[in-house]
């Protein structure tokens, strides 16, 4: 894997800020679960909320895979910050790719500042694998439409500025999600209620902490007719567009998987030369030695799987399999490495004065984000029988 001098200029900056800034803090953060404004404001200056936008509309204009390595290189540091930009990312590419150049220009300059973040939401209460069952409706009304339903799982629900929302649009349509469309929906960042828009408190988790993640309960929330993404040929398209900024999120999921196994890595390769029992360092047991074998080779095989995915969706083939495949073997190294990580640490892995407490509890939001793990096997096994049909 052959970076550009480039790629190395960027993850110095971004691997220098986590050591000096998020490392030291971030379980702390954690701990309070509490947003982390100054290093959201670093991310900022960094331009990392423009970080693919193409430079005509302000961004930095950079490809993929480095998007993926600088991602990795967030989450050694901290999952939640990853998740702050990976919203807005997905919504940013979406409107890059299929909105009309109006929406082009009045969005992604301000997203590319950072001045403007956005969410990304199709989860429903009853409906997250099965994004064909949602039911939130955008009805046509007056000059634009009325949105009614209620959203779950909204992360940056609160904060963002603006939301990507899938919608039903025709309810009739058959098969579903030829009725879906995708609105930009514009509301007032931190503010719990606005007419027709409830965000209730944020919901209560086990880790992914510091980045809030929301219901969002519509009720005759009206956005204009131009909110549709790509305009009048954008209806009833949103399905489309979600799901192939999905296979984005998987890439993405699989890079913060890769950060996460590699911080659980490095804490227990430190640890196993700090702690001696029997008279040696822990290191010198070969059944701690095995433990450090797998992990980094597993390690190492995802991360070469993430970017040969990154690299297959930016140059525009299909990319499907080789972003679940990354995305199902990194996220579950990931928690491979955490409980190995954590074995390593004996007693002290399971106190919060450790690291290894806090990835423990990130790690499982790796296994079920962007689609299931046990939704990426099925999907895989589609496409490899598709391959290989006799
Ligand atoms: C912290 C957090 C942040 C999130 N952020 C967002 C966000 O920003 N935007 C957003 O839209 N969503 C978000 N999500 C939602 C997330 O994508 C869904 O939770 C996920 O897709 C799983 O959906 P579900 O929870 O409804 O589980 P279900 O779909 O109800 O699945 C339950 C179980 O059944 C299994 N299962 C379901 N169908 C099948 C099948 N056909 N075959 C075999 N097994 C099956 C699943 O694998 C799982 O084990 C977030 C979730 C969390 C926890």
């Amino acid at each position: 894997m052959e970076l550009t001098t480039e790629q190395q200029d960027i993850i110095k900056v971004i691997r220098d800020f986590v050591d000096r800034d998020v490392l030291p803090k971030a379980s702390e953060f954690d701990h309070a679960d509490e947003f982390p404004e100054s290093m959201v404001e670093t991310l900022r200056e960094l331009g990392l909320f423009g970080i693919t936008i193409p430079e005509q509309y302000g961004g930095l204009g950079l490809d993929l895979t480095t998007y993926a390595l600088v991602i990795k290189e967030l989450s050694r540091g901290w999952i939640s910050l990853a998740g702050v930009v990976n919203t807005h990312f997905m919504s940013a590419w979406m409107i890059e790719n299929f909105g009309t150049e109006e929406q082009r220009q009045r969005y992604l300059p301000r997203m590319a500042t950072g001045e403007l973040r956005s969410a990304y939401s199709m989860t429903e209460p009853h409906a997250g694998s099965d994004v064909q069952a949602i039911r939130t409706r955008a009805t046509a009304d007056g000059d634009g439409f009325r949105i009614d339903g209620q959203k779950m799982w909204a992360t940056n629900g609160l904060r963002a500025g603006m939301i990507m929302l899938l919608a039903v649009t025709d309810a009739d349509a058959d098969p579903r999600h030829r009725g879906m469309t995708a609105f930009i929906v514009e509301k007032d960042a931190e503010t719990h209620e606005q007419p027709g828009l409830i965000v209730p408190p944020q919901l209560k988790k086990l880790g992914y902490k510091g980045v809030e993640s929301t219901e969002l309960v519509f009720d005759g929330f009206h956005v204009d007719r131009d909110a549709v993404l790509g305009g009048e040929e954008g209806l009833n398209q949103g399905f489309k567009y979600f799901m192939a900024a999905v296979e984005l999120g998987r890439v993405n999921v699989g890079a913060r998987a890769v950060g996460l196994a590699t911080s659980a890595f490095e804490a227990a390769i430190r640890y196993a030369q700090q702690r001696e029992t029997f008279g040696k360092r822990i290191s010198q047991h070969q059944a701690i030695q095995l433990k450090l074998a797998q992990m980094g080779t597993k390690i190492r095989a995802a991360e070469l799987m993430v970017i040969d995915a990154a690299q297959r969706k930016a140059s525009g083939d299909r990319a499907d399999l080789e972003a679940g495949m990354a995305k199902l073997f990194a996220t579950e190294t990931a928690q491979e490495c955490v409980v190995e990580a954590m074995r390593i640490h004996g007693g002290y892995g399971y106190s919060q004065e450790f690291v290894v407490e806090r990835l423990y509890r990130d790690a499982p939001l790796l296994i079920l984000g962007e689609g299931t793990n046990e939704i990426q096997q099925l999907l895989i096994a589609r496409r490899l029988l598709e391959q290989y049909a006799i």
